[in-house]
This record gives structure tokens, C-alpha cells and sequence, in this order.
């Protein structure tokens, strides 16, 4: 039989651990049973480019996997590719049949089965059985129409002996060409937050630290510099953690390791193999959700504010690790002004990024079922997307993803970040103003350097006339246009000039010089006229 893989992933960097992680399971001898094919890529290829390689290669069944954003491309590609050859047999798996799949399969008639839960035990069964329809679903987690179209539901499918599993890298098919590579080193989660798909009664089984370490140092021989650990709350165990850092340090820094920790677990054990890791080895991906303990408290999560915020001043306070932190729109009870309050709090702190999300219900997540009970109102097709809930309206939940560009564009972005930063603290209302401007300022614009300078000075000229010097400033030591926005007020310097220059280099004429003029001060600019970057060499501030 003529297996396909079909991969789509969400770009060319990150691919999915799905298909090696299965392979890996395969012996020798059952593998051989078929010939298999691997299609692998990312959305930007197009379905076209998909549909006709996977026709190319003629297959009597497809396998693949879906989630929350190649569900509806995967799609459209399977439905061309049965158009165009009707026998063949489709086969799908992923977070996406986590929850109810009656509809699903009734709705899309072209796919045979869809499994739910974890594959990697019940795979080389399923490969043994592939031939034969009639025992082919009968396993753990398969859900299907019966020849009479009843729905079949064989429950959800849980790996027993996850620390015995073959590792995906012993695959062929393991992506071994992208810029990191992924490690799972535990599966299941100490927490139930009632959004997250890990958020179930599924029992923590670990890898083993000793074969960890094997696997790692296997990794770095392959010159892999970013491992992107899968363990979905690192430091819930400390003893393992604070070991796993001291193995992470041996690299050196060579490696970068990024793990998913939760800020209010930091014991004195784990404090200490963070501080003493070589800088650059670690990655932390700091999961707060919200700051607002009725919020967190209606997803099973009881994080104490002051804890959390203790546990992000102190990661971001050693500035040798990048700290990652995420707030969620949309969760129960949860405010457009709460949801500013808290970004306040984290741009206080000042960690490396913040990521603001709007919360998509995810099939079989807690939240999903009950989101009638709380009134959620969200989408119905990937992904998921609330739109409404009873504290937070549909506008709201627009302007939050403004914030979010905001964010992402002014904040994450270390050349703007002093700015933002600076206009935020001085004055309480920047945030929510420049939000309501930015829905109308940024409609349709690409969001270049130049743009984001000339909408946020645009808009201080307009409500924040106090902060418009601060804007110029930047937009001078970045070097944007010198006939735009705030450049065009600035006045070039002359070698002929009477004005004496502080930045002035007489031994160099490779120098040019600018400055802008202010009641009491003029802040000068020097650049090099020789070089690529537009960025000012120096600043000074003149005051009189
Ligand atoms: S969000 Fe994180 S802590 Fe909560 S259940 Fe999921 S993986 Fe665990």
C-alpha cells in the first residue's frame, strides 16, 4: 500500500514532532508491510503545490495531522486530492479531534477516520491493520462513520509508557534542517487550566534525565544551537528542573534552551542553577494568562498576583536569560481595562517580550464545554477565536489585538522600546488612547519603521503634545527619513556653520550632522555617510 505523509506546517521553521514521533515507533518489519512517502511544507507553498504532489504521487491512503492553523489549508488540499482520486483513503489525527467528532466526519464524508489522543503506542498496529478495514478502527481513540454512517467513538487514546517510547530523532523523517528542534522530556501537566489541551487527568510520565542527557549531546553533534524543550511546565518539579538547568549549562551557552515555566515557582534550588547557567542558555517562556486571580481561578489556575509578579521582576531582574511572558484576552471575567492594567505591570518590569493573545477554545479544553456557562461567544471554525464574552465586548476584543500590534511592534522591538516604555509610566492613558488611534491610524499601512514613527508622532502631536520631542528623538537615532514626520524639523549641520557642534570630529569628514531645536536645549545627531546603517553614531543634549 502507498502511504502519504502529509506535513503542512505554519512555516518553513517550525515543524511538527507528529511524524517522526510516529515513525520512530515503526520496526523494520512493519514498516516495510507499505511504501511511504513524506510531502512536507508550510502554508506559504500553497494548496495547489500540495495537491498536485500529493496526486503525483498516487496514494491509497493519506495520514495526517491538523491543528488549530493548517486545519482549514490541510482541508481544502485532502477535498482536492479525493476529488482527483476518488479510492483514496484519508486518515487524520492532532489536537484538532481532541473533542466531539460526529461532526466532523459527517460533514466531510471523504475522510475515513479520525483519531483522538495520543498515537505514538497504538501506530504500528494501526500500520499492521491498515489493509484491512474492518479491524482497522477498532483500536483506542479512532472515531468513524460504520458502513451504515453510525458514528463510531473508540474514546481517547493515552500513551502508557511515554518515558519508553523511541525517540522522534531516531526517525528519518525527524527535521533535523530547521532552525531548533524540539524536545519532549515529560508529557502531561501538574495544572488543569480549563483552556489548554494538556489541562486533563493525564498521569506526568518524564524521560528519564540520564537519557536525556544522551539525547541532547546527540543534538549538539548535529550543530543544533535552539532546543525548544516540550514539558508543559518545566520548573513544577525543581529537583528535576534545577538538574536539567545543570545539564543545560554544560553546553555553555552553545545551545540555547527554551523552556515553558511558570513564574511562581521559584524555589531557592531552581533560583540557584538559573543564576549559575552560562548567559544565553536559557529561554524562558513565562506563562501568566492574566494577573486577575478571579480570572485565573475560573480556569483551575490559583496563582497568587504578588507571587507572579515576584517570580517575573526576579527572572527578568538577571538579564542574562530572555524572558517571554503572555497575557490572554477573552478569559472569563477578564476586562479590557483589567487586561491594560495588567500590561502596566508587565512593562514595569521590563521583560525581553510580551504576547498578548485572544483566546481560542480548543476542541476538548474545559473551557470549550463550558463556554455557555460563562457566555462566551466564540467562533466555530479554526481558530476558535472568542468574540465576546460577558466582560469583555466583541470591540473590546478587536481593540485587544491592536494592543497586541502595538505591542509587538513598539515594545518587542528593543529600538522602540525605551520610547514606549517611557510614554506608558509618564502618562496613565497613553496606552488606551494610542490603541483607539492605532484601529484607524494603521488601517491598510505596512507597518515599516517609518510608519510606526510617523502614527505615533502623529498621534502625540495630537493628544500627548509633551511627548512629541521624545518621539522626534527616536526617530533621528534610528536615522528614518530626514523629510518626514519629525525629520523633516530637523536641520542639518554645516561644515561652514558658526553654530558650534558638540558631536563635531575634526579629524573625520566621513560625518554628518543634525540636530533638532527646542525651547532651552538642541539635541545633536552624528552619522556616517559611509556606512549601510542609517543609525546615528552619537547624541548629545545641549542645554541653555
Ligand atoms: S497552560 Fe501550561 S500549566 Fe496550564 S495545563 Fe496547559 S501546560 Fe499545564
Amino acid at each position: 500500500m502507498k502511504v502519504l505523509w502529509l506535513d503542512i506546517n505554519s512555516s518553513y521553521s517550525h515543524s511538527s514532532l507528529a511524524i517522526p514521533a510516529m515513525d520512530a515507533q515503526l520496526s523494520a518489519s512493519v514498516k516495510e508491510m507499505h511504501s511511504w512517502e513524506i510531502l512536507s511544507g508550510s502554508l506559504k507553498m500553497g494548496i495547489s503545490w500540495f495537491t498536485q504532489r500529493a496526486v503525483e504521487y498516487s496514494p491509497d491512503i493519506i495520514l495526517s495531522t491538523l491543528w488549530l492553523f493548517n486545519h482549514s489549508f490541510a482541508m481544502e488540499v485532502l477535498s482536492r486530492v479525493h476529488s482527483l482520486i476518488p479510492g483514496v483513503r484519508i486518515v487524520l489525527g492532532g489536537p484538532e479531534f481532541l473533542g466531539e467528532n460526529e461532526g466532523f466526519l459527517i460533514k466531510n464524508r471523504f475522510i475515513e477516520a479520525v483519531f483522538r489522543g495520543e498515537g505514538e503506542e497504538v501506530f504500528p498496529e494501526f500500520v499492521k491493520r491498515m489493509g484491512d478495514l474492518t479491524h482497522c478502527y477498532e483500536m483506542d481513540g479512532f472515531c468513524y462513520l460504520d458502513k451504515n454512517g453510525k458514528y463510531r467513538d473508540n474514546g481517547t487514546a493515552q500513551v502508557k509508557s511515554f518515558h519508553k517510547l523511541l525517540p522522534p530523532e531516531q526517525s528519518i523523517y525527524f527535521p533535523w534542517d530547521k532552525p531548533f528542534v524540539q524536545l519532549e522530556t515529560s508529557r502531561g501537566c501538574f495544572n488543569r487550566c480549563a483552556f489548554c489541551i494538556s489541562g486533563n487527568q493525564r498521569i506526568i510520565d518524564e524521560v528519564p534525565l540520564a537519557e536525556m542527557e544522551i539525547r541532547i549531546e546527540k543534538i549538539h553533534k548535529r550543530g543544533i544551537k535552539e532546543i525548544r524543550i516540550l514539558d508543559r511546565t518545566f520548573n513544577a518539579n525543581t529537583i528535576r528542573a534545577s538538574k536539567m538547568v545543570r545539564l543545560f549549562s554544560k553546553y555553555n551557552g552553545e545551545i540555547e534552551f527554551h523552556t515553558e515555566i511558570h513564574p511562581s515557582f521559584m524555589e531557592s534550588e531552581f533560583r540557584d542553577s538559573i543564576e549559575k547557567a552560562p548567559a544565553g542558555t536559557l529561554h524562558f517562556e513565562a506563562g501568566i494568562q492574566s494577573f486577575q486571580e478571579k480570572t485565573l481561578a475560573s480556569c483551575n489556575r490559583y496563582d497568587k498576583k504578588e507571587k507572579t509578579i515576584n517570580g517575573i521582576k526576579y527572572l527578568s531582574s538577571l538579564e542574562k536569560h530572555q524572558v517571554h511572558t503572555d497575557l490572554i484576552a477573552g478569559l472569563p471575567f477578564y476586562t479590557y481595562q483589567q487586561l491594560i492594567d495588567d500590561l502596566h505591570i508587565l512593562i514595569e518590569i521590563n521583560p525581553a517580550e510580551i504576547q498578548l493573545e485572544s483566546l481560542k477554545l480548543l476542541p476538548g479544553t474545559e473551557l470549550r464545554k463550558k463556554a455557555g456557562e460563562y457566555g462566551i461567544k466564540f467562533s466555530q471554525l479554526p481558530p476558535y477565536e472568542v468574540l465576546e464574552t460577558p466582560d469583555i465586548s466583541h470591540t473590546g476584543l478587536i481593540k485587544a489585538h491592536f494592543l497586541s500590534v502595538i505591542i509587538d511592534l513598539y515594545y518587542n522591538n528593543p529600538e522602540w522600546r525605551g520610547l514606549l516604555t517611557g510614554l506608558v509610566k509618564r502618562n496613565n492613558f497613553f496606552l488606551e488612547k494610542f490603541t483607539d488611534h492605532f484601529f484607524y491610524a494603521a488601517y491598510g499601512k505596512s507597518l515599516n519603521n517609518e510608519n510606526k514613527g510617523l502614527i505615533i508622532w502623529n498621534f502625540c502631536n495630537s493628544y500627548f503634545p509633551a511627548e512629541t520631542e521624545a518621539v522626534s528623538i527616536k526617530w533621528m537615532e534610528i536615522g528614518l527619513s530626514f523629510t518626514k514626520g519629525p525629520g523633516a524639523e530637523s536641520i542639518p549641520w554645516k561644515y561652514s556653520d558658526m553654530l558650534h557642534n558638540p558631536l563635531f570630529d575634526k579629524g573625520s569628514r566621513e560625518h554628518t550632522y543634525r540636530y533638532l531645536e527646542y525651547p532651552g536645549r538642541r539635541h545633536w545627531f552624528s552619522y556616517n555617510r559611509k556606512t549601510n546603517s542609517s543609525k546615528s553614531l552619537a547624541k548629545f543634549t545641549e542645554l541653555f
